[in-house]
């Protein structure tokens, strides 16, 4: 597997906030990478550095070679390289669940229309939802509205898909359909960085754990299942005692 992402020696401060210290990554193409850590610890600002939203003020990240750099004029061919999918999403609420997917491939990447409408309805309907394809969000459970973003950001064709807990925002009946449409992208084969608070989900998706805490990775490990039996560093056995979690739920 070839390398897609890399990151080496980021770091990330606002003001004199020091955000991300140092980190070192390495993503190859096909593999599923879950981060997990408490809540300000700069899980979500790493995924806007890696997509350009978040100047950074040291280090060097590329996607398939190419240098992130906010505000450059690279970045649109960038996005089109990192899809990101958020916790709220972000849908226009006067268009249609087709035309929300079809404009950013239409308008940005310039693709015929009927060509792209043609992949937005075979996407849907992998994800259950051809039949609510001229249906306007407001229409749409939360949980609905949350596949729909999914397939707006893969028609795009991203090399890589970014996700920040985009289940936090859903109800709980909802959680899981979104979870197991991610399960299902990750076994074909995308390559995905996933932020999530739902451990029994990380550890069915995950290629690889990273453990995030105080700008920092922590714990990192291939081995998922016995990171989530017992970690190796005191900070994540702390983190994972506040979870009480099916494991078997997404196995
Ligand atoms: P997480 O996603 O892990 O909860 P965040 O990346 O959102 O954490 O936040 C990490 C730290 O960065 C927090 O201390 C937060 O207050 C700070 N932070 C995030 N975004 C901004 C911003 N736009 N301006 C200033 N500080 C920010
Ligand atoms: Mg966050």
């Amino acid at each position: 597997m070839s390398e897609l992402l890399k990151v080496t020696h980021l770091h990330k401060e606002f003001g004199n906030n020091v955000v991300l210290k140092d980190i070192n990554l390495s993503v190859k193409r096909g593999e599923v990478v879950v981060i997990i850590g408490p809540s300000g610890c700069g899980k979500s600002t790493f995924l806007r550095c890696l997509n350009g939203l978040e100047e950074i003020q040291g280090g060097i990240i590329t996607v398939d070679g190419l240098p992130v750099e906010a505000d450059k004029r690279d970045i649109t061919k960038l996005r089109q390289k990192i899809g990101m999918v958020f916790q709220s999403y972000e849908l226009f609420p006067h268009k249609t669940v087709i035309e929300n997917i079809i404009l950013a491939p239409t308008k940005v990447q310039k693709r015929n229309k009927e060509e792209v409408t043609k992949e937005a309805i075979e996407l849907l309907d992998k994800v259950g939802l051809s039949d609510k394809k001229d249906y306007y969000p407001r229409q749409l459970s939360g949980g609905q509205k949350q596949r729909v973003a999914i397939v707006r950001a893969l028609v795009m064709h991203p090399e890589i898909i970014l996700f920040d807990e985009v289940t936090a925002a859903l109800d709980p009946e909802m959680v899981h359909e979104v979870l197991e449409t991610m399960i299902k992208l990750a076994k074909s084969g995308r390559t995905m960085l996933i932020v999530t608070h739902e451990m029994s989900f990380a550890e069915a998706v995950a290629d690889r754990i990273l453990f995030f805490d105080n700008g920092e990775i922590v714990e990192e490990t291939e081995d998922v299942k016995g990171f989530f039996k017992e970690p190796v560093t005191e900070r994540a056995q702390k983190f994972l005692r506040t979870f009480e979690y099916d494991s078997a739920l997404y196995i």
